[in-house]
C-alpha cells in the first residue's frame, strides 16, 4: 500500500468506519512507513482538539458542559465508501458532501490540502488557499492541513491550521479560536488539554 491509499483510511479510521481487511492492510503500512504513523498520531490529536473546544455558540451553564463533556457520536462517512471505490478518480477529483449536519471534508490528493469543517458550503478553494470570502459566514469550525487560510469573511467558531498558515483582512470576524500548528504542537497540545481539563471543572 502507498501512502496516499492509507491517507484515506486513516480518515476511515478516525470516524470508526474502518472493516476487517482494511484495518489489517492499514496496520501493516503503518508498522513499515514512520511517517504515516506521524501523521495518524497527528490526526487524532486534532480530532480530540476539536472535540474538546467548547461550541462558542452555546451558554456555558452546567447540562451543556457536561453534554460537551461526552465522548461524541461517531457516524461512518459515505463518501470515503465513493472514494474506495473510484481510487483513479479521487487522484485529481476535489470531494464535497454534505453529512446531515454532523461533518464535512474536502480533500484534494494532489497538493495534499485537508480541509475539514462543519460547514464547508462558503468557502473557495484556490489552489492550496482556503478562502472565506468577504460578506460570507462559515457556521462552525474550520481545519486545514498543508495549506493556507485567506479570511474575509465570518467564521463562527475555530480555525486550526496544520503545517500552513492563517491572513485575516480588516473585515474578517472570528468568534472562536484561531491555533496554528506545527512543530511547537507538542507544547501546545499539552496546553489546551490543560486548558479543558480546567474547565470542565
Ligand atoms: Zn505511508
Amino acid at each position: 500500500m502507498e501512502c496516499k491509499e492509507a491517507l484515506p483510511l486513516m480518515h476511515e479510521y478516525l470516524d470508526g468506519g474502518l472493516k476487517g481487511s482494511e484495518a489489517v492492510a492499514l496496520k501493516e503500512h503503518l508498522l513499515g512507513c514512520a511517517s504515516c504513523r506521524q501523521r495518524l498520531k497527528e490526526f487524532e490529536k486534532v480530532e480530540a482538539l476539536i472535540h474538546a473546544w467548547p461550541n462558542p455558540e452555546v451558554p456555558s451553564g452546567l447540562t451543556e458542559r457536561i453534554m460537551q463533556s461526552l465522548p461524541p457520536v461517531r457516524r461512518k462517512s459515505p463518501w470515503w465508501e465513493w472514494v474506495r471505490r473510484h481510487p483513479a478518480a479521487s487522484v485529481a477529483a476535489v470531494f464535497v458532501m454534505v453529512m446531515m449536519g454532523s461533518f464535512m471534508s474536502l480533500w484534494n490528493e494532489d497538493s495534499e490540502l485537508i480541509v475539514k469543517g462543519t460547514d464547508l458550503q462558503s468557502v473557495v478553494i484556490q489552489g492550496n488557499t482556503v478562502v472565506v470570502p468577504e460578506g460570507k459566514t462559515v457556521a462552525g469550525n474550520l481545519m486545514v492541513e498543508n495549506g493556507k487560510v485567506q479570511v474575509d469573511g465570518d467564521i463562527k467558531g475555530n480555525i486550526v491550521v496544520i503545517d500552513g498558515s492563517v491572513n485575516m483582512a480588516s473585515t474578517a470576524h472570528i468568534s472562536g479560536q484561531v491555533t496554528e500548528i506545527d512543530e511547537a504542537f507538542s507544547w501546545l497540545w499539552f496546553k489546551m488539554n490543560d486548558w479543558a481539563a480546567n474547565i470542565s471543572k
